[in-house]
């Protein structure tokens, strides 16, 4: 038998029993009579034993095993003399009086320790061996147990969990499709699902009225820290609902996941729209763990010779509460906000002094009184500082989103473990492109508009069509997007007009959607859903900001699976198959 026991499981309780454990060594310290090992597995360590009184040859061999080596070891368990406090095996050890190599190993390219001296791309090279490390292991453990709570509730909720399709056609959600060539059908080709929409929109269709699936999603685009080509969503639809339905539920969801996974109970989740969003925080994902409230100042400080104030679009300004910065500071501050990534031209600071007086940088334009004056609107008092910018009004809010979010790091008010969830809603339906003087769907071409706007989306003119709201909403945590959806387009008329206004001639509508618009035309449900971010959720329930540490298997930054060394060439044999060598050929003509 190889194991008994697992090497996180034995206690004081387990003390003279004959067990047997298996796993990888960890390390090894030899004392001349003793030598110990640690031994590993998923579940923890043990300490090993061999005695060279009790038996030297087996002493001896034991002082060989290098690390990582697989071994089966028998003996009794004995209560340690010397008790280890941080591990939960730490009051008992194994006293070895049998043990087998069952596979020797190379010395690791870096060491399996919680702090690995192992770089990223070393670390994904060798993924099986770095999900060996304590941090990896965990996360994929919170992954698998997140998703069970996620099937728990849902299924109490009466959702069912319906498989869509992979090899499909292109369903757009704003990335280029990753395609499959077709062998049977040549010259054509399949696409992975950006998502499952249109397929959970059939099954409303269906009359399947709660639907859910945990469901890879594929999107072939630039990678960023937080973005991986292959995702998993939390992908759910309903039928018969109104937004605040899909709202309840999903705020339930998240609830639930907190409170099972980290007994976190979170308060109910604030409302918020997208107008407000970007008005007093500049973002459609703000983060509300602390306040800094954007407080528009135009009215006070306009017309009073300020030119920069005069000619700006916007003039806005935040108050960080109980900050006195240097000269020097607010200098590093203002080179901080000049840097290309952030652009800004300068910040105006006023500074409300503890004894009273105050400092600005525009002391020369306003009075002292004036400035008072200024610290009803901003909610300020003696002690805070006041930060103000300047400029046309969407980089200006921009711009002032990362100071906020600046200042929050520096005085540490975005802390671990403090979860501020909300939903954004009512965003606009469509997004105009003024270089290309075409709309884009701000969601995805099936998000219905907001039932109230039905009338001018069908008649509007370009400026009413730009200020359209939809029925979509996005759940933010920390500053985070989670997830987001909408209440969809259930008749054909309304969805090949809003094709129409996205640029589709109705020929090019029917071709790649004549399947969900038909389905329209028999008895569609009113219906919508929504989309979680798993890999997202999870890291950020965790204080985590990289999605790819809880994926098993990632990509790296350049799209590459460097461990199987993938995406590879095929040979010459394959390609012929798929009908592709040819178009190769023809190419280099
Ligand atoms: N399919 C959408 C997405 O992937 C989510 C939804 O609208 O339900 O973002």
């Amino acid at each position: 038998m190889y194991r008994t026991h697992n090497c996180g499981e034995l206690r004081l309780k387990d003390v003279g029993k004959q067990v047997s454990l298996s796993g990888w060594v960890q390390s090894g310290r030899d004392l001349g009579g003793l030598t110990f090992i640690d031994l590993r597995d998923r579940y923890g360590i043990t300490q090993l034993v061999f005695s060279m009184d009790d038996n030297v040859d087996l002493c001896e061999r034991a002082r060989k095993l290098g690390r990582e080596f697989v071994i089966a070891a028998k003996g009794v368990v004995n209560e340690r003399s010397n008790k280890n406090m941080n591990r939960e095996t730490g009051d008992i050890e194994l006293m070895v009086d049998e043990f087998e190599i069952l596979n020797p190993s190379k010395v690791p390219p870096f060491t399996i320790e919680d702090d690995t001296d192992g770089g990223d791309e070393l670390r994904m090279k060798y993924r099986y061996l770095d999900i060996r490390r304590n941090p990896v292991k965990n996360n994929l453990i919170f992954r698998s147990k997140c998703s069970l709570e996620v099937r728990k509730y849902l299924d109490e909720q009466g959702f069912i969990e319906i498989e869509t399709p992979f090899l499909i056609k292109s369903t757009p959600e704003g990335a280029r499709d990753f395609v499959v060539p077709s062998r049977l059908n040549q010259g054509t080709f399949y696409a992975l699902p950006q998502s499952p929409q249109t397929f959970k929109q059939l099954l409303m269709v269906s009359g399947m009225d709660k639907y859910y699936q945990i469901v890879k999603c594929f999107r072939d685009e630039d990678l960023r820290a937080d973005r991986q080509p292959e995702f998993t969503q939390i992908d759910c639809e309903m039928a018969f609902i109104h937004r605040d339905d899909v709202l309840d539920n999903f705020e339930g969801l998240t609830r639930h996941l907190f409170k099972s996974l980290l007994y976190v109970n979170l308060d109910e989740f604030p409302r918020i729209s997208y107008d407000d969003a970007l008005k007093y925080y500049g973002s459609d994902k703000p983060d509300i763990r602390f306040d800094m409230k954007f407080t528009e100042l135009s009215e006070l400080a306009k017309g009073k010779g300020f030119s920069i104030f005069d000619e700006a679009e916007l003039i806005v300004g935040i108050c960080v509460k109980n900050v006195n910065l240097s000269n020097k500071e607010l200098k590093e501050l203002t080179e901080w906000l000049r840097r290309p990534q952030i652009g800004a031209q300068g910040m105006v600071y006023i500074s409300y002094n503890e004894d009273g007086t105050l400092k600005s940088s525009i002391g020369k334009y306003f009075t002292e009184e004036e400035l008072n004056g200024w610290k009803s609107v901003l909610n300020a008092e003696q002690r805070d500082l006041v930060l103000i910018l300047s400029g046309e009004k969407e980089r200006t809010r921009k711009q002032m989103s990362e100071l906020r979010l600046e200042m929050a790091r520096r005085l540490g008010l975005m802390k671990d473990g403090d979860f501020k969830p909300l939903w954004v809603i009512d965003f606009p339906l469509l997004e105009w492109d003024e270089e290309e003087k075409r709309f884009f769907a701000m969601h995805h071409p099936f998000t219905s508009p907001k039932r109230d706007e039905i009338e001018k989306m069908m008649s509007g003119d370009l400026e009413t069509l730009k200020n359209l709201k939809a029925d979509a909403y996005d759940l933010v945590i920390n500053g985070n997007e989670i997830g987001g959806g909408s209440i969809r387009i259930h008749d054909r008329e309304l969805q090949e007009k809003n094709f129409n206004l996205l640029g589709f001639t109705p020929e090019e509508a029917e071709k790649q959607f004549g399947f969900l618009m038909g389905a329209f035309e028999y008895g569609a449900p009113p219906h919508g859903g929504i989309a979680f971010g798993f890999d997202r959720l999870c890291a950020v329930m965790n204080n985590q900001t990289t999605i790819r540490d809880y994926i098993a298997f990632p990509k790296n930054n350049q799209g590459k699976d460097i461990m199987i060394d993938a995406p590879d060439t095929i040979d010459d044999k394959q390609l012929d198959e798929l009908g592709l060598i040819l178009k190769t050929v023809n190419n280099y003509q």
